[in-house]
């Protein structure tokens, strides 16, 4: 089953602030409804303002599971002021800090799927080291240092269930394409070399990869 997300999902995700493009987030969805049929959460490091954590909850809906996302709020290093991904109205006035949390909130609650959600705030590796159960889905589209990539595929990755995904976003094969460099895509061939994942799916810079074997 692979039914596209509904019309208002669509827009919801559309409207929202983020980084998908809609041919990666429909590819997203349809992972996500396959995999929730493990009926096992689905987990998402790196929720920035929400944009595809509304399909991943629009699937976790449709599966009866829930969706998980992970972000410590406070942005990554190239969506910081004076960087080229910044956007100055996720920084919190008062603070004068980015917080990306309230729009997160925001996009939820007016998709109507806040209750599919679990945010889980914290930095991605020290939720890792606490998380002890299998995931159905896991989608790293946090930090891209390699510092940060490496952690994210050392600490989540082993949680996927057999026959659960791992999909991975960001990956540029060709080192040109992308200024944010090519952790991505360095995690992704670690998860193929390792015998544990196989490739399923390839969509602009999203690749979906199944866990075949246990092994990390
Ligand atoms: N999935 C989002 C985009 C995520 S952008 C979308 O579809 O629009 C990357 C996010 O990862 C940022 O919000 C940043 O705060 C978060 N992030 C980066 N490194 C992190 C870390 N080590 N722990 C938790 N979150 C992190
Ligand atoms: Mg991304």
């Amino acid at each position: 089953m692979t039914a596209a997300p509904q019309p208002e999902i669509l827009a919801a995700f559309e409207a929202a602030k983020g980084f998908m493009p809609p041919d990666e987030g429909l590819a997203l969805h349809s992972a996500a409804l396959e995999a929730g049929r493990l009926g096992l959460p689905l987990l998402e490091v790196g929720t920035y303002c929400g944009r595809s954590a509304i399909l991943l909850a629009d699937a976790a809906r449709a599966a009866g599971v829930t969706a998980l996302t992970v972000d410590h709020h406070r942005g990554s290093e190239e969506q910081q002021p004076g960087w080229e991904y910044h956007d100055p109205d996720t920084v919190d006035p008062e603070l004068g800090v980015m917080d990306t949390l309230p729009a997160f909130r925001r996009t939820l609650y007016r998709a109507g799927l806040e209750e599919h959600v679990v945010a889980l705030v914290g930095r991605s590796p020290q939720i890792a080291r606490v998380w002890n159960s299998p995931l159905a889905l896991v989608f790293i589209d946090g930090g891209h240092t390699d510092e940060h990539a490496s952690a994210d595929y050392e600490g989540w990755a082993r949680h996927v269930a057999e026959g659960g995904l791992l999909l991975i976003h960001d990956v540029h094969p060709d080192p040109k394409d992308e200024f944010t460099g090519q952790a991505p895509y360095r995690i992704y061939l670690r998860a193929l070399r390792s015998g544990a994942f196989t490739e399923v799916s390839a969509t602009g810079t999203l690749r979906v990869l199944r866990r075949v074997s246990a092994g990390i």
